[in-house]
């Protein structure tokens, strides 16, 4: 008795040694999706704005105003440089209610940097950040949308978030503010992650037109019954 009691016992343990091996094994083995995002749920009218480049001196305070006037709070992608030299508008980015989101500190062609300096370039902006109080959801954007292996596996081993776009504003181009409007409006859609840009004076990059598209822009996409939400709000589905 005691002989048959110890075998099955033996069987039992040594089974529940193969479960845990297996799932240990089928969890090394599938790979995980890359955390990288283009828009959110189609099926809600809700979609989110997102400003990259900045924070500016001259035209982040701007974008500020006119987005408290509609009651809008969007994703601020910084720059760590930018952030370090304007502390000021950060800290009015985050009093106001806006996500703030990462987007390296001296925007390099991340395809182009070594791993070190890419852990760099997002720990540099994370540490800026962070001395100003600021809240990280874990939210990045690489330069000029270009991704690399190293930078989707940094992102993914630190739990973050790629987030992309599908509707380009194109004010990068140096598009008149109706141009800017109209080009949003075209492509608008439910999900939708607008791209806009809030660059620095201090790289000569004139954004009033991007100012001045949003005065336009906002009431025209809440009249269409777009609500706008920043992108955690946006991919958390609330
Ligand atoms: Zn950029």
């Amino acid at each position: 008795m005691f002989y048959n009691n110890s075998c099955y016992f033996q069987v039992l343990i040594g089974l529940v040694i193969l479960f845990c091996l297996g799932v240990l094994l089928s969890e090394y083995l599938t790979p995980r999706p890359d955390p990288i995002y283009w828009h959110g749920d189609e099926s809600r009218p809700v979609i989110a704005l997102t400003f990259d480049d900045g924070p500016s001196a001259r035209f982040t305070p701007q974008i500020l105003t006119v987005l408290a006037h509609y009651r809008i709070h969007a994703t601020f992608f910084l720059l760590g440089r930018h952030a370090w030299r304007y502390p000021q508008v950060v800290q009015a980015l985050s009093a106001q209610g806006h996500e703030i989101g990462n987007h390296t500190y001296s925007h390099p062609d991340l395809t182009k940097v070594h791993q070190a300096t890419l852990a760099r370039e997002i720990e540099q902006t994370e540490s800026v950040l962070g001395q100003l109080g600021v809240r990280l959801n874990g939210l990045f954007r690489p330069p000029y949308s270009k991704l690399s292996h190293d930078a989707v596996g940094y992102v993914k081993r630190t739990g973050g978030k790629i987030i992309l776009w599908n509707v380009d504003s194109g004010d990068w181009q140096g598009y008149p503010a109706t141009t800017i409007v109209q080009r949003v409006l075209n492509n608008l859609k439910n999900g939708a992650i607008v791209v806009l840009h809030d660059n620095n004076e201090y790289d000569n990059a004139n954004r009033q037109p991007t100012v001045d598209a949003l005065r336009l822009l906002l009431p025209q996409i809440q009249q269409k019954g777009f609500r706008c939400r920043t992108v955690s709000e946006l991919l958390g589905g609330y």
